[in-house]
């Protein structure tokens, strides 16, 4: 299958530390790979950069075989790449039906109201994103709650938030940085079924997440990373059982 993402010895430095180094691997079209690796091992870094949120220090990231080095981070949704983060990114005093528009926003160059858009014009794309949004909120089981502020949601329900408004602007890479953590046992299994239905559809997911069960569960290969170098990749199960990765986990 051809690659999705293709990423090729990519580093990055902060100061003096080398956070990621010469790191490769590639996405194919609508799998999920999961990043793992202890804490401080490069993973979110990573996905800054496969975002577009910090620039490499060295290598390469293309996508759909295009260089993103000249694209600005403002337009990746438009190419199909979103994400959520590490640490949720609410906006407690809106709606969650306006937290997940905000997704959708993103991907229109021009703001909606910006002027030489005619107000028809402008009503029109509104009332798409809207359906679009409540859609999604539909999937991941919010519709009840579009009209909610989002401050008064628990922890739970604001991740699902979070993965409606990365979907609204229909990606065809996903890129998700622990979604599961601070989640119970019965939230991760629901979130494990959402990700397999959105890769069903054909979205590509790159997945880093500390939850083993639902790596096991739902990852179609793995890369491990180790203080910022790749030190293994394999299907889960090669994975499970690699001696180095099981060292580096338990930090001997
Ligand atoms: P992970 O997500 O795997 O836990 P990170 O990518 O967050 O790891 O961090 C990798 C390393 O880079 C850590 O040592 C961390 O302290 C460092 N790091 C990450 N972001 C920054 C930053 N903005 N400035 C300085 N150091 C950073
Ligand atoms: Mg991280």
């Amino acid at each position: 299958m051809t690659a999705l993402l293709e990423v090729q010895a990519l580093s990055r430095d902060f100061g003096g530390v080398r956070a990621v180094n010469r790191v490769d691997f590639q996405v194919k079209q609508g799998e999920i790979l999961a990043l793992i690796g202890p804490n401080g091992a490069g993973k979110s870094t990573v996905l800054n950069m496969v975002s577009g949120v910090i620039p490499p220090s060295e290598g390469e990231i293309r996508y759909n075989n295009q260089g993103l080095a000249q694209v600005p981070g403002y337009e990746y949704a438009g190419l199909g790449i979103t994400r959520t983060f590490q640490n949720l990114q609410t906006f407690d005093d809106m709606t969650v039906l306006e937290n997940v528009m905000v997704g959708m926003h993103t991907k229109t160059k021009s703001s909606l109201f910006s002027c030489g858009m005619n107000l028809g014009r402008a009503r029109k794309e509104e009332q798409k994103i809207r359906e679009q949004a409540q859609m999604w909120l539909e999937h991941v089981g919010l519709a009840s709650l579009a009209f909610a502020q989002a401050g008064s949601l628990p922890y739970g329900k604001l991740r699902l938030m979070e993965i409606a408004r990365a979907m609204v602007a229909e990606p065809t890479l996903l890129l998700l940085d622990e979604p599961a953590a601070g989640l119970n046992h019965t939230e991760t299994a629901e979130m494990s079924k959402m990700f397999q239905d959105i890769r069903a559809n054909g979205t590509a997911i790159l997945l880093v997440e500390h939850d083993m069960d639902m790596i096991m569960a739902i990852a179609d290969r793995i890369v491990v990373l180790d203080q910022g170098t790749k030190i293994a990749e394999g299907t889960p199960r090669e994975i499970q059982e690699n001696p180095k990765v099981i060292a580096a986990y338990l930090g001997t």
